[in-house]
């Protein structure tokens, strides 16, 4: 199998871009130990993985899409979402391509090359896990880890036509993550089945002393709950997530998925999330709020590229940072810094948590009645490299519908469901109750 995934990377990675570093010789060397084991017993046991290249992999270089990063070859320790795929003998492949520090929705902020979408090299793959989910829509590796902080796992994998999932905050460790927003970011996996994902996050969730914010919770098998009965099933349907702007391919594509639940004997009905039309502006005070402060360690001392251009301390940290960093992590570094200056801070940051917090009681209050909410994952399937990367603005808004899911911490899946006329992938997203992914996957799967 990791000769496979070699050979395909080989087949297809000079046009796709999906990895920034390969490990062939220690993977090959693995496998080769792998086959001599006799107790072949473990969940993952040889299956070939890529880990999006801001999860730390132990002396495997580690670059989060930045130049900045460039030098990391050796990091000292690995992630703990890392160390759990080893204990159950998965085999890293490599590290996958990414918008820089995980900013971006179209991989094209990432600073070494843009991954491109394996189902037309013309069009984006998503972001910023587009490596991750394109390297699996590819065949190049059978599952791999994403980070979604506004969406970066789901619309990917919506773009590229396969799986992924986002779990509740706090559900999977983020030791080893290096931070964007703390209070948004999740590891999850993408994967082409239903059934793959699920076997992925029982072995990836689970409480973690190394993480704060790691949930204290029992990890359900949550492959037993791929029942395929959705019987009786009560679906929310947000107006907002089918209001104009989204495209009708779309919007027909989810409609044909709510008769298939509707055939399998659960019902929908239309509900209102009200406060989702603030979900951008609030997302993006508060992930580049954080993001400002999360970005501050990287100062060319401790990490990463050091400016051989400086004369004293103070310009070595700002010709690092200025020659370091990408236009938008700039951008996002102002942004925060600004929001949470003083005489600012009250009417921007804390408004924005605010607002985030009537997002998640809007959630809340559906949740009282229904088991799962749907709508699309993105309003538009993948569009054109080069269309929307000059514009920021029209960039930030195709997150609208994967970014509430955050702001509320709730669990959120992406599942193929349909192509458009140009042939490109359509994702639906299935939202669920914090610690719900069961319910999650099992309606997923029914879908399937
Ligand atoms: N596209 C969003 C952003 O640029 C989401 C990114 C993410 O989820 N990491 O911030």
């Amino acid at each position: 199998l990791v000769e496979t995934s070699y050979n395909r990377i080989k087949e297809v990675d000079d046009e796709v871009h999906a990895f920034l570093t390969l490990d062939e010789e220690n993977a090959i060397e693995k496998a080769r130990e792998l086959d001599r084991e006799t107790n072949k017993s473990n969940k993952l046991f040889g299956i070939p993985s890529g880990i999006k290249d801001n999860i730390v992999t132990k002396a495997l270089r580690t670059t989060c899409g930045s130049q900045f990063l460039r030098n990391f070859e050796d990091p000292l320790y690995n992630a703990t979402v890392v160390e759990k795929l080893n204990a159950e003998n998965a085999v890293t492949i490599g590290k996958l391509n990414m918008d820089e520090f995980a900013m971006g929705s179209s991989n094209e902020n990432s600073s070494y090359t843009p991954t491109r979408n394996p189902w037309n090299t013309d069009y984006v793959p998503g972001g910023s896990s587009g490596g991750s989910a394109a390297a699996v829509a590819a065949g190049e590796v059978l599952f791999s880890l994403g980070s979604d902080t506004g969406g970066s796992i789901r619309q990917p994998a919506a773009f590229c036509g396969v799986v992924g999932l986002k779990p509740t905050y706090g559900l999977v460790s983020r030791f080893g993550l290096v931070a964007f927003a703390s209070s948004l970011d999740q590891i999850g996996p993408l994967t082409r089945s239903v059934e793959d994902n699920a076997r992925v996050l029982e072995v990836i969730a689970g409480h973690d002393k190394m993480d704060s914010t790691s949930a204290n919770v029992d990890i359900p098998e949550y492959t037993k709950s791929l029942t395929g009965d959705v019987k009786g099933l009560k679906i929310a349907v947000p107006k907002e997530y089918l209001a104009e702007g989204v495209n009708p391919e779309v919007r027909e594509a989810v409609m044909r998925a709510l008769k298939v639940y509707e055939s399998l004997g659960a019902t929908w009905e239309e509900v209102s999330l009200p406060h989702s039309k603030y979900a951008v502006a609030t997302y993006y005070l508060i992930s580049s709020s954080e993001a400002s402060a999360n970005l501050a360690r990287f100062d060319g001392v401790r990490y990463g590229v050091r400016s051989e251009n400086a004369d004293n301390m103070m310009d070595m940290f700002k010709k690092s940072r200025s020659e370091g960093f990408g236009e938008e992590v700039k951008r996002r570094i102002m942004l925060g810094t600004f929001a949470l200056s003083s005489g600012y801070y009250d009417a921007y940051y804390k408004k924005a948590q605010q607002v985030r917090t009537l997002i998640k009681n809007d959630f809340d209050k559906i949740f009282e009645n229904y088991d799962v909410v749907i709508g699309p994952t993105t309003p538009t399937p993948a569009f054109k490299v080069g269309e929307k990367i000059d514009d920021p603005l029209t960039m930030y808004a195709n997150d609208i519908l994967t970014i509430p899911v955050n702001l509320a911490g709730v669990p959120g899946i992406s599942v193929p469901c349909g192509l458009s006329e140009e042939g490109l992938p359509i994702g639906l997203q299935i939202i669920g109750k914090h610690f719900d992914e069961g319910t999650v996957y099992r309606t997923a799967h029914a879908f399937e």
